[in-house]
């Protein structure tokens, strides 16, 4: 299995891309492209003081200071592995073998192993170097690597099965927290996969309605001004969806996977639920956009299910794709307008590795500042795009949901017409303050074995390891007024 988002120098690099006209040629290892935002044709925006006003009134609404994300799930590892790029690569790619190990013995052999390449280990990680010297030892030290994976997984996974995670999507939605449920797995290799995965997400839709039949009336996750938003929420990955998903022959991984994600459309529309396509890594950019517009514009899905998809604001030419979304949603009425979720991108290291490789230049910004400024410039051009979209603002990033409400509102728009989405075990603290202000939050619930959620838990490390995430800024102390500056 591959898996998309991966340390390349882990996972190597199985697909073949061909280079796009945008994909200028430069030298390898360009440190960094000129910032080449173009802004999309979007009038409104909100004065700086008043997306200050509103980081701040959410931020006041943040849980205990003590609570936070990254304490919580660092376990020491995290911190270790932020502040040295050799612990980095052994923590990934021990966490990468883990699902593989077949005994503590093996588990404690590959940690010792990995933890070799370390130049300059610090004194806790001496002591399981020693560990692993005698039997015993390793039974020990396996055990505890193995519980603190576990534990570092469980953080994010809300449970290996829908069915197990159903108290925590009752009790989020008690709490006025809204869901999308993901199903771990993606990149299938073979085609019985796909469909296993096909199966299992039409086993969750019916599942989901029977978690969120009983449960009571929460208005704001409900409704808002284009009409009836669906309780049941489904997030899927065209990757997962057939074997045939590659860069050089898009037509075949979309043919394929078409069949699948039409069924599941199909399903959701008579369940009347709604059916996120995620977006993957940029070879698939092109095919899964492409997918998921044609089979809307289908007559049979003209008035359902709900759906939508992702716009990556970290891909140097998502405003153009932006515009395309746009007019497509313009020119294709539904009974449901067709729900965008804004995201910078979950595979930044990862393009950036590709690209190098090639000697292209990456499809994504290469200063994070440049991202932030994107995702702000498409948000208002998303939300003067509605009622053709609805939008979601995907992200952990307070002023970059701060911009967006204040943004909403100089707009003249309500509150409840626009979405903010975290994921599990990283918003936690963010979904609560967004609720208590009575604003509509949805929460990203993976569902999975750990084996399957590997690929999901290595992005999330990697955000959390990386010096220039929000998170990371935010542990580290930054003031408020820093953390809300423009960026
Ligand atoms: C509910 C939900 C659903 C999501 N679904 C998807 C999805 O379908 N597909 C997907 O790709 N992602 C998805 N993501 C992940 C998302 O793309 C981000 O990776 C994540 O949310 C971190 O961004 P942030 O705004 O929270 O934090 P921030 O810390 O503000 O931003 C971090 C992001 O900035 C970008 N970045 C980091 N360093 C640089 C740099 N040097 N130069 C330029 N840009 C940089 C990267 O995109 C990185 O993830 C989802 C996130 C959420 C909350």
């Amino acid at each position: 299995m591959r898996f998309p988002g991966h340390p390349p120098s882990l996972a190597g690099n199985s697909r073949q891309r061909t280079p796009r006209p945008q994909q200028l040629c430069v030298s390898a290892g360009t440190a960094s492209a000129p910032s080449d935002i173009v802004e999309p044709v979007a009038t409104s925006s909100a004065s700086e003081a008043d997306i200050l006003a509103v980081g701040r009134d959410l931020a006041a609404a943040l849980p205990g200071a003590s609570r936070n994300p990254l304490k919580a799930i660092d376990d020491k590892a995290m911190d270790l592995a932020s502040q040295d790029a050799e612990m980095r690569a052994a923590l990934f790619r021990f966490v990468d073998v883990v699902p593989a190990c077949r005994s503590l013995d093996d588990l404690a052999r590959h940690l010792s192993g990995f933890l070799e390449e370390v130049g300059d280990r610090p004194p806790s990680l001496q002591v399981a170097m020693r560990m692993s010297e005698s039997k015993a030892g390793r039974q020990a030290l396996g055990a505890a690597a193995a519980a603190g994976v576990k534990h570092m997984a469980h953080r994010f996974i809300v449970g290996e099965t829908p069915r197990e995670a159903t108290g925590v999507l009752e009790d989020l939605w008690r709490k006025g927290v809204a869901t999308s449920v993901d199903l771990l797995g993606e990149a299938t290799v073979t085609t019985a996969e796909a469909d296993r995965y096909a199966v299992r997400c039409a086993e969750a839709l019916d599942g989901l309605v029977d978690v969120y039949r009983s449960l009571p009336e929460r208005p704001a996750l409900e409704a808002d001004s284009a009409g009836r938003i669906p309780r049941e929420n489904l997030s899927v990955k065209v990757s997962a969806l057939t074997p045939l998903l590659r860069a050089d022959a898009p037509e075949l991984g979309k043919r394929d996977a078409a069949v699948r994600l039409r069924d599941l459309l199909r399903r959701a529309r008579e369940l009347d639920a709604h059916l996120h396509i995620d977006m993957e890594s940029f070879d698939s950019r092109e095919a899964v956009t492409d997918l998921v517009l044609e089979l809307l514009s289908e007559d049979e899905f003209r008035e359902g299910p709900s759906a939508g998809l992702v716009l990556q604001a970290y891909l140097r030419d998502s405003p153009e794709l932006c515009e395309r979304i746009v007019t497509w949603a313009q020119a294709t009425p539904r009974g449901y307008p067709l729900l965008v979720r804004l995201v910078k991108g979950a595979y930044w290291d990862h393009e950036i590795v590709e690209a190098r490789q090639h000697g292209w230049q990456s499809p994504v910004f290469e200063v994070k500042a440049d991202s932030d400024r994107n995702f702000e410039a498409l948000t208002r051009r998303l939300l003067e795009a509605r009622p053709a979209v609805r939008v979601a603002i995907a992200s952990h990033n307070l002023r970059s949901i701060a911009h967006a409400l204040a943004a909403n509102r100089a707009m003249g728009g309500d509150d409840g017409d626009v979405e903010v989405q975290v994921l599990r075990g990283l918003g936690d603290d963010l979904q609560a303050a967004l609720a208590k202000r009575g604003l509509r939050v949805r929460t990203y619930c993976p569902v999975g074995d750990l084996v399957a959620g590997m690929a999901y838990l290595v992005r999330r490390l990697l955000e959390n390891t990386s010096n220039e995430s929000f998170l990371h800024e935010q542990a580290a102390g930054r003031s408020l007024d820093d953390l809300l500056a423009a960026p």
